[in-house]
């Protein structure tokens, strides 16, 4: 199926269920075979596995993901859509619709595997902070190309961020591919790419990992300083559960004190966290 006849589909069911695409809820819907099936292609979909989708919209991937025999749980936040999606996929015994916003729905009671999504970029940074909460063993998301990229950029690089430091410590990553601004509708600004994040084998798990984020977070937002400087900065913006001396403590022993904190590798932020345990 071309382009053309993708988009006339996604239009004639948005007419027929009397909806308009809406900015605030980062409404741009696939219409694009092609881009889907790179999406599909690159999570190796197999009928056993349990797929996530975040963002159903009217249905495009949620289908593609269906016609593996892989079970699809997707979430769709506007009520128009979720009906549409109820309708849509009615007696389809490996879907299932979930009309919530996915921040709120109760990620740990879904036992899925996978994720495979073009989820709202709107909700980027939450959205990934939950799902590496709750972990995957793959996932292949198109988000838009600059936060794929501060996923994957390295420690050292200005791009390099809290959920680079999480994605890099547990997951292998890279982007498969770049996804045109036309392979959507609404057509949006800027450019998207498919994020693939693959497991990676043998990784100790991160005790106390809510009290990790926050920390992290608030070490980054000092990420230009020592490591020393933004430990002291944890007296003036203290993290529950944290105790700032045992912190020095740890860095100190760790020789990391003077390292800028944007150099450091995820795994020595994971290490000196367990250290002030
Ligand atoms: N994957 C679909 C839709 C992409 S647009 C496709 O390609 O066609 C993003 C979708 O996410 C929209 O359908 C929007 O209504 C939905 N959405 C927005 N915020 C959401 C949230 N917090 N939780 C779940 N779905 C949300």
């Amino acid at each position: 199926m071309n382009a053309v006849s993708t988009l006339e589909q996604v239009q004639r069911a948005m007419v027929e269920s009397g909806f308009f695409p809406q900015k605030k809820y980062s409404q741009n819907f696939l219409v694009d075979e092609d881009a889907v099936k790179s999406l599909i292609d690159s999570s190796a979909l197999k009928p056993s596995d349990h797929v996530l989708e975040i963002g159903g919209g009217t249905g495009i991937v949620t289908h593609a993901i269906a016609q593996t025999g892989a079970h699809v749980t997707c979430i769709e936040l506007h009520d128009t859509l979720a009906r549409h999606l109820r309708e849509r996929f009615v007696g389809q015994k490996n879907v299932e619709i979930i009309e919530g916003d996915a921040l709120r729905v109760d990620l740990k009671k879904i036992p899925y595997t996978k994720v495979v999504a073009s989820p709202p970029y709107a909700i980027s940074d939450d959205i990934m902070y939950a799902l590496f909460e709750n972990g995957f063993s793959h996932a292949s998301l198109i988000w838009q190309i600059e936060f794929a990229e501060k996923i994957l950029s390295p420690p050292g690089s200005s791009e390099y961020h809290p959920l680079s430091v999480i994605s890099q410590y547990f997951y292998d990553g890279k982007i498969i591919r770049k996804i045109t601004p036309k392979s959507f509708y609404p057509i949006p600004n800027q450019f998207s790419a498919l994020l693939s994040l693959t497991k990676r084998k043998n990784v100790l798990p991160i005790t106390r990992y809510r009290v990790f984020v926050s920390w992290l977070r608030t070490l980054f937002r000092f990420k230009n300083k020592t490591i020393g400087n933004a430990i002291q900065q944890l007296r003036k913006n203290p993290v529950k559960g944290i105790n700032v001396s045992a912190c020095e403590k740890a860095a100190h022993e760790m020789k990391l004190s003077s390292e800028k904190v944007f150099l450091l590798e995820p795994e020595e932020f994971v290490e000196l966290f367990h250290a002030i345990e």
